[in-house]
């Protein structure tokens, strides 16, 4: 039996209750972009939050990109959250390699240059990272300048945030 296999026939078994609150429209207060690592799926529960006012959104990485941006602006926009978290981690297996690198693996590999994912968003440091996709999230005209935008990386091993702040220098600098 394969996993799939098993989570079916556990499914079948675990979902006896039927619980009608579940079918009420969401209404989290609060959006977290965090990446993938299933490392990070306790992160609802380290901050102390319930899954309900959570609008979780996860990618491999913490990227700030077209699809999570979709993601922000529904969740802002639609489903009413009024503040955005984005968090970075140590330890990513973005920092293992080289969009370069793994391209080139994987054009060896097959044979074949497709034309996407344009990008895989590998990177080295985690938190100027993260202050490049806050920077992302926070310039987009979707999101509104009220909703607060903060970003952190997460250290595993303490479970503890560490926030990135943004950098002031490029809102003060009288040249822009
Ligand atoms: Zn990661």
């Amino acid at each position: 039996m394969s996993i799939i296999d098993d989570a079916l026939s556990a499914n079948a078994t675990i979902a006896t209750d039927r619980d009608p609150d579940r079918e009420k429209p969401p209404a989290p207060r609060i959006a977290i972009v965090t990446c993938a690592d299933p490392r990070l799926s306790d992160i609802v529960r380290m901050l102390g939050l319930d899954d309900a006012d959570v609008d979780m959104i996860r990618n491999v990485g913490t990227v700030i990109d077209d699809d999570s941006i979709r993601s922000l602006v529904i969740s802002t926009q639609v489903l009413g959250t009024r503040e955005i978290m984005i968090i970075n981690h140590n330890g990513c297996g973005l920092t293992t390699f080289t969009d370069d690198e793994l391209e080139d693996r994987l054009r060896t590999e097959t044979g074949m240059s497709p034309i996407a994912p344009a990008r895989f968003y590998s990177f080295t440091d985690a938190e100027q990272n993260t202050r490049k996709q806050l920077q992302k999230a926070r310039s987009h005209p979707w999101i509104s300048a009220d909703v607060p935008i903060r970003g952190f990386v997460y250290d595993l091993a303490s479970r503890r945030l560490s926030e990135v702040l943004p950098l002031e220098a490029t809102h003060s600098d009288p040249s822009h």
